[in-house]
């Protein structure tokens, strides 16, 4: 199993070295040479495994490299950290059940792949032999930090540096980086949005001189961004295990097709459920929520990705305020045909003139598989506060994105395969908002809103986010997007004195 870049496929490497690399010379993304298949048998056997055995399985297909052991040895090691199952499903009626995937250590999906990740980037570096230190660059739209920040604390031979936009994430978001400890590990507001954070990473990431200078300073790059093949990868196990778990409840048949609807930013998720289909998941509809943000919405119904005229919101769903969703490009490539030099040229056109359009045919191919919608702010309300008062179900307000665009879904088209709706974040980290949503009015600090959607909900609030409010503050530095290639160098250089 080797990995091409879908800028380049003539360049081909090995997964480990994907994960090291984080992202190709050419700018392009690395997607695996072909995808494995799982038969219903496995996923049948899969049944009887726990979550992190089914991880191993999964993630074993992709990274050959490592040995079933090594590997159940890692993600036995990461999920361990979960104070629930990793892919815990809860059945809200019959046909709708919540995959929870925030009952990891910072509370949001993203943990699922960020503890794993540290174990697979120095299993990684052991297998091809790499002494250097490894730079974990990060930019985040709030929940990315946090979990690359804890996943990697204190781990050997790598640090982590995060940007995040200044006022584009909610408080408690901004807390938990503000606090995090370790010794190899930091984190910057920066003056912009997300996509002033996200192009201020890649436009390092590029910079021949910046790579000599860390170099010197015994460092290499890498992205714990969802680019980072090894991201995605953790990601894709959790399809398959949801249909498992279904199958096993008997709310399912064998093959029966099922319908996931994720709420989408950089589009990482939604594509790790678009390869588990091709890897023979049966899936009816993979359905893209976005929020007012809705360049995907848009891309998916009418075939252009276009940002001209389109204004950036910041919404209450901070985690997908996205323009820019860099996966989006390991899609476009699928739907090309895997043609790398069409693919480059739509992301120079993106680039340049900020549009790019698929043909007609691939039009067909991708509304054949994905369904697209958004949501506005007051329906992502409407939405929270009607489903806690019908099931008792409290949702943060990224996964209600999620419900109120399956509920047009399924009214626009019938549909009545069964769904999951992938649920991406404890309600407690978008407290504030919840509580709005619930008709109450936030606390008069993080901690108030915590203990008021406490007592509304009677779903306990986790002890790592209630303790936030007394823990130092040891980042708190806002930078301009100009000084950040420099505040990286310092921060190389002064490690290597220590
Ligand atoms: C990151 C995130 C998303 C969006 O996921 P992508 O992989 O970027 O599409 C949705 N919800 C939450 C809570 C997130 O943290």
């Amino acid at each position: 199993m080797l990995y091409i870049s879908t800028r380049n496929n003539s360049e081909k490497l090995s997964g480990a070295e994907a994960i090291v690399k984080g992202l190709s010379d050419n700018g392009g993304l690395y997607v695996p040479e072909s995808f494995p298949k799982v038969a219903m048998k496995d996923i049948e056997n899969m049944a009887a495994m726990d979550y992190y055995e089914r991880a191993a399985f999964i993630i074993g297909k992709y990274l050959p490299q490592f040995d079933e052991k090594t590997l159940k040895g890692y993600t036995q090691k990461a999920y361990s950290r979960f104070s629930d199952d990793p892919g815990s499903l809860v059945k809200v009626d019959e046909n709708v059940a919540f995959l929870e995937l925030w009952h990891g250590p910072t509370h949001a999906f993203k943990d699922i792949a960020l503890t794993l990740l540290p174990y697979l980037m120095t299993g990684s570096k052991k297998v091809l032999g790499k002494n250097e230190k490894t730079l974990i660059l990060v930019a985040t739209s709030g929940d990315t930090g946090k979990a690359a920040l804890e996943g990697f604390k204190d781990v050997e031979g790598t640090d982590v540096i995060v940007f995040y936009p200044v006022d584009g994430v909610s408080k408690l978001q901004k807390l938990q980086m503000m606090t995090q400890e370790g010794s190899n590990v930091t984190a910057y507001a920066i003056n912009g949005n997300f996509d002033d954070a996200q192009n201020t990473v890649k436009k390092i990431f590029g910079d021949g001189i910046i790579a000599n200078e860390l170099a010197a300073a015994g460092y290499n790059l890498s992205s714990a961004n969802s680019i980072n093949w090894g991201r995605l990868v953790p990601q894709i196990v959790y399809y398959f295990s949801s249909y498992a778990d279904l199958l096993e409840s008997k709310q399912i048949k064998k093959g029966e097709k099922i319908n996931f609807c994720v709420p989408s930013g950089n589009f990482g998720n939604i594509l790790a459920g678009y390869y588990a289909m091709q890897m023979g998941l049966p899936v009816n509809k993979l359905i893209c929520a976005s929020n007012k943000n809705n360049v995907l919405t848009d891309f998916i119904n009418g075939g252009s990705y276009d940002l001209n005229g389109r204004e950036f919101f910041k919404t209450s769903s901070p985690s997908m305020d996205i323009l820019i969703s860099s996966n989006l490009e390991r899609l476009v490539f699928e739907l090309s045909g895997r043609d790398s030099s069409l693919t480059q040229k739509r992301m120079a056109e993106l680039k340049t003139g900020g549009v790019y359009s698929i043909t007609a045919g691939e039009l067909v191919t991708l509304k054949s598989q994905f369904y697209a919608g958004f949501a506005s702010e007051e329906e992502v309300k409407e939405t929270i506060d009607s489903f806690f008062e019908e099931y008792g179900y409290i949702m943060d307000t990224h996964t209600g994105v999620a419900v109120n665009v399956y509920e047009k879904y399924a009214e626009a088209t019938g549909d009545e395969s069964k769904t999951v709706i992938v649920s991406t974040a404890s309600p407690y980290k978008f407290a504030d908002d919840v509580l709005k949503a619930l008709g109450s009015k936030p606390g008069k600090d993080e901690l108030s809103s915590l203990k008021k959607l406490e007592e509304l909900t009677a779903l306990p609030v986790p002890e790592s986010l209630s303790c936030l409010m007394k823990m130092p503050q040891l980042h708190k530095e806002v930078i301009d997007k100009a000084d950040a290639a420099g505040k990286v160098i310092s921060y190389c250089k002064n490690k290597r004195m220590k």
